[in-house]
């Protein structure tokens, strides 16, 4: 293992949506613990197609905090936002954090520390879900058991997109060509030296989740699609034992016409296995078409994201440039 250099850069990626004035605080406070860690940092600020206006403010202040300030077009997701500010952070070590305070950032040092150890990787797991719902509680283990099904990559329950990256693992990921980003999907899949460390998530102070039941369940469905070929496999099954009672009924039906004669049959019985058999397949239509659209999405190629403007005010830039 080789050992961390001593005068190492930070880069600290912040994507944001809407989060309205607090955000120049929570800058500051950044910041001032980072000044702490190293000489040497920067703040990449990705604004996801916010429609307030609380970063005018912060571009005033971009020499001063060390930022850049990465503009989108429109709101393209948090998952887009952490892919550019991992495309735009040139530091040694980079760290992914909300904007929303919710995450402690007292923790930065304790990773760091790990990071000095031989970790590439340290990751939050938040400790309690107790503050959500009972409805997203479930929501969220149905999620991470169908994700564990069949599944080579195995993403760590609970896990937070706030987590301390070596160089080598975003070099990893900026190698990552698809469309469909479910980051901490991908997260798992480089793979690297991993800590997961426990934190308490704070509750919201101002402003909401970006992340409605609706949201997430996307997010969910775009993590399984693309982490688990189950869902398409699982068919092949179903259709095998299908066919394997449809032939015992035959067998069964005809010993019995044989030996009893022919009756008339019943009508019920028909409806009711029609629209089973319609049902099943327009499941699994419905479900090879989920898997065709996302092909569809990764073959169009359009880029992840779109740069309205950008301000470079970072100490890592280079002066040549
Ligand atoms: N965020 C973003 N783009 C979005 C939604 C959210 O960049 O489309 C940012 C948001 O500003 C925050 C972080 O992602 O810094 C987490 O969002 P949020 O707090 O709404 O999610 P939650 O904490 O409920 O998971
Ligand atoms: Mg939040």
């Amino acid at each position: 293992m080789t050992a961390r250099p001593s005068d190492y850069t930070i880069s600290c990626i912040v994507p944001v949506h809407n989060e309205g004035p607090d955000i120049l605080g929570f800058l500051r406070q950044l910041h001032g613990l980072l000044k702490k860690q190293t000489s040497r940092f920067e703040i990449v600020l990705v604004d996801d197609g916010s429609t307030d206006d609380s970063l005018f403010a912060v571009a005033a202040e971009a020499e001063a905090l060390c930022l850049v300030l990465v503009r989108f077009s429109r709101n393209f997701g948090k998952e887009a936002a952490m892919t550019a500010g991992l495309q735009k952070a040139r530091g040694d070590v980079v760290i992914i954090i909300d904007a929303d305070l919710q995450e402690p950032m007292e923790v930065i040092p304790q990773m760091l520390e790990h990071w000095h150890a031989g970790y590439d990787m340290i990751y939050a797991v938040r400790d309690s879900r107790k503050d959500e719902t009972l409805l997203k509680r479930i929501g969220v283990r149905l999620f991470y058991y169908l994700m564990a099904q069949g599944n080579s990559t195995e993403v760590p329950p609970d896990a937070r997109d706030f987590r301390l990256m070596d160089r080598k693992v975003v070099a990893a990921l900026n190698q990552l060509p698809e469309r469909n980003r479910f980051m901490k999907g991908l997260f798992s899949w480089v793979g690297f030296r991993s800590l997961a460390i426990p934190v308490r998530i704070a509750p919201r102070r101002i402003g909401r989740s970006s992340f409605s039941f609706l949201r997430l369940a996307e997010l969910a469905l775009t993590g399984i699609t693309s982490f688990s070929n189950v869902p398409l496999r699982i068919w092949g099954g179903i259709g095998f034992v299908i066919s394997l009672m449809a032939f015992l009924f035959a067998l069964y039906t005809i010993v019995k016409t044989l030996v009893f004669g022919a009756d008339v049959p019943g009508f019920p019985t028909i409806v009711v296995s029609i629209m089973f058999f319609t049902g099943i397949q327009l499941l699994s239509i419905g479900i090879l078409g989920e898997y065709i659209s996302r092909v569809f999405i990764e073959v169009k190629q359009r880029p992840h994201y779109l740069i309205a403007e950008e301000i470079d005010r970072s100490p890592l830039r280079d002066p040549a440039a």
